[in-house]
């Protein structure tokens, strides 16, 4: 399968045309899906359509054709799509039939993308593996024992298995990163107010950010450059000039007079030891490429994963309040309107969607709120300092993504706490708002791909994408690909 820069210069030329990529894609998606279950719902039929309508507007020889025109890509069930059914991963969605479409995914539809299906997620985007979905687990394509990572893993899982040359994912606490980072594929976390939320179902307001998933550097960053940007539809959009990033024509890869800062906090007990190595050799490569390598302090980084776990389920226990069973899917009936409300959500969502539920509602509750939720937002500023104080000396963070590599299917199983240390290295970038880029950086001794982060300052996502890629140039472990037989 191509990757998205690939496609775009064959289709280009002339090459092959939409409805071959596209037929290709839902082939292999036929062929395949049905072992690692990256998609909830596809929409062959209507990607078909769209790709010969693109075929004969390439034809016309319209001078100032859109970039994407053409090329499939497959949005996480959280992002609306009209015309498609809109899930969460939730039984309390079953059915649910969006009247509009998400900012982000028009801008990329009127760039000429189409939208090939939703893929799978865990409940409301709660989770680190996607075994949290209400209708199944997705499957790591390098391993299918082992999780994508979640929450966006059907979007991981999907560009890693080459269903499609990119894909839509959402990050709140690590959700693009992490399963990036398990199916050794390239993904973003833009800076907060980078991108519009609108038409993306809200779990933790102040910390939701859409991200995007691809081979390489070049490939997210050609999505990014589409659907980032100001949106009045949504007011937390800030009003920067969007980010336009064009890698294809950057020459030479030399980092000289860019400083990487590595935390010390991010290189602690408990990490696999073939992540750290991997880790540490990427950043003497960008060493050995001109950048300067500096060691930094984030010392509250202890206290992101408390933190985030008070701030992330108190907003997602307010955002999710609406399903009811009255306004959005299934409804359970009752004898009164309390009792259709409690047996609805009762018995729609999940347990980990219940747990945090409850847990923000404690958090907020009166008597409580000070003590909780209002620490926790004392303790956020002070992890938005320490990025703050780095980013004075540095123009980039480099670290691990995730503690491990992907771990095998089950094995959290009754441990919500284990499941939340996997995002300790994600967490802080949510908290500050900065943004993030996740990357494969080599292998372990099982073959399971072990990722990089680069953080930045907000709103330059671009040196996150020049040192990505310099890196890319000059390695080929984003080429990588599973084989898909069973096995590695
Ligand atoms: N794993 C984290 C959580 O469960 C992050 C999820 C996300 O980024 N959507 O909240």
């Amino acid at each position: 399968m191509f990757s998205l820069t690939e496609a775009q210069t064959l289709l280009k030329s002339g090459e092959i045309s939409s409805r071959e990529l596209v037929s290709a894609c839902l082939e292999r998606i036929s062929a395949l899906d049905g072992t690692i279950h990256a998609f909830l719902h596809v929409d062959a039929e209507r990607a078909l359509k769209q790709a010969e309508k693109a075929d004969k507007r390439r034809k016309s020889k319209e001078s100032d054709l859109p970039s994407l025109l053409g090329i499939p890509l497959a949005v996480k069930d959280v992002l609306t799509v009209e015309g498609m059914p809109c899930t969460c991963g939730s039984k309390i969605l079953e059915g649910y039939l969006p009247p509009f479409t998400a900012t982000v995914v028009k801008k990329l539809q009127a760039a000429g993308a189409i939208v090939i299906g939703k893929t799978n997620t865990d409940e409301f985007a709660m989770g680190s593996s996607t075994e949290n979905s209400a209708y199944g687990v997705t499957r790591n394509p390098w391993d299918i024992d082992r999780v994508p990572g979640g929450s966006s893993g059907g979007s991981a899982a999907a560009v890693a298995a080459g269903f499609v040359p990119a894909a839509l994912g959402t990050d709140t606490g690590g959700s693009v990163r992490q399963p990036a980072s398990f199916c050794g594929v390239t993904g973003l976390k833009p800076t907060y107010g980078r991108a519009s939320r609108y038409g993306l179902v809200a779990y933790g307001s102040s910390l939701d950010c859409v991200g995007a998933f691809g081979q390489s550097a070049a490939d997210v960053a050609a999505v990014f450059s589409i659907y980032n940007g100001r949106d009045p539809l949504d007011a937390t959009t800030q009003d920067v000039p969007a980010a336009q990033i064009s890698l294809e024509t950057e020459a030479g890869s030399s980092l000289k007079g860019i400083r990487i800062g590595v935390p010390k906090e991010y290189f602690i007990a408990g990490i696999q030891p073939e992540v750290e190595e991997k880790v540490r050799a990427a950043i003497q490569k960008m060493s050995d490429l001109g950048a300067e390598i500096r060691e930094v302090s984030l010392p509250h980084t202890e206290y992101a994963l408390p933190v985030y776990y008070l701030i992330a389920p108190a907003e997602a226990s307010a955002n999710l309040a609406r399903f009811d069973g009255v306004r959005y899917g299934p409804r359970v009936s009752g004898e009164t309107m309390w009792d259709v409300f409690t047996k609805t959500r009762g018995e729609k969502f999940g347990d980990e969607v219940t747990r945090r539920i409850m847990l923000g509602t404690y958090a907020l509750s009166a008597g409580y709120y000070d003590a909780f939720y209002g620490q926790a937002q004392k303790a956020r500023t002070l992890i938005k300092r320490d990025f703050e104080q780095a980013f004075r000396e540095v123009d980039a963070v480099a670290c691990p993504v995730a503690p491990t590599t992907a771990f095998k299917i089950g094995a959290h199983g009754d441990d919500p706490l284990a499941m939340y240390l996997e995002d300790v290295f994600t967490l802080p970038a949510n908290l500050a708002g900065v943004p993030g880029l996740a990357f494969p950086v080599g292998f372990d001794a099982a073959g399971l791909p072990v990722g990089m982060q680069l953080m930045g300052k907000h709103f330059n996502e671009a040196t996150l994408f020049r040192l990505a890629r310099a890196y890319q140039q000059a390695t080929e472990w984003h080429m990588m690909k599973p084989t898909m037989d069973g096995g590695r």
